[in-house]
């Protein structure tokens, strides 16, 4: 079910509680300002999700209040993790899904990062 990105930050969230070490991921990359680990349900060869350390809901929550150090470090993350995983040269997409039209499930800010094939037009039509 979409979450409502007005709620206030939940801190049992299931990311809030992989950034604390509660439940296991497939670490790809971690820093100060990120943590990166494989989506559970695959939608591509490569699908890596992308969460800053902060207590953020959603992209509109942490362009909103993050201070610029955490910005810049979680957008540096985002590129090294790409970098990482070779996606540069053939190429990769960004996502992030916001609220109930962009069917945003998990109330901790995630990036999803796709590659590893051709990835078609941006939306299924
Ligand atoms: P979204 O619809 O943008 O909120 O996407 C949430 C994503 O989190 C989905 O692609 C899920 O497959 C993924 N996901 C949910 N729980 C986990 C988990 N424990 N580890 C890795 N990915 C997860």
């Amino acid at each position: 079910m979409p979450i409502d990105p007005r709620e206030p930050y939940d801190p049992n969230n299931i990311f809030a509680r992989i950034l604390r070490g509660e439940i296991p991921c497939q670490q790809v990359y971690a820093d100060d300002w990120a943590l990166a680990f494989h989506d559970i349900n695959p939608q591509a060869p490569v699908h890596v999700l992308v969460i800053p350390r902060g207590a953020y809901v959603s992209w509109d929550d942490f362009s909103a209040r993050a201070s610029a150090e955490e910005i810049t470090g979680f957008v540096r993350a985002v590129g090294a993790v790409a970098r990482q995983l070779g996606l540069v040269a053939p190429g990769y997409r960004l996502l992030a899904n916001v609220g109930f039209n962009g069917h945003q499930e998990v109330p901790h800010l995630h990036v999803h990062l796709f590659g590893g094939q051709p990835l078609g037009p941006m939306l299924a039509r």
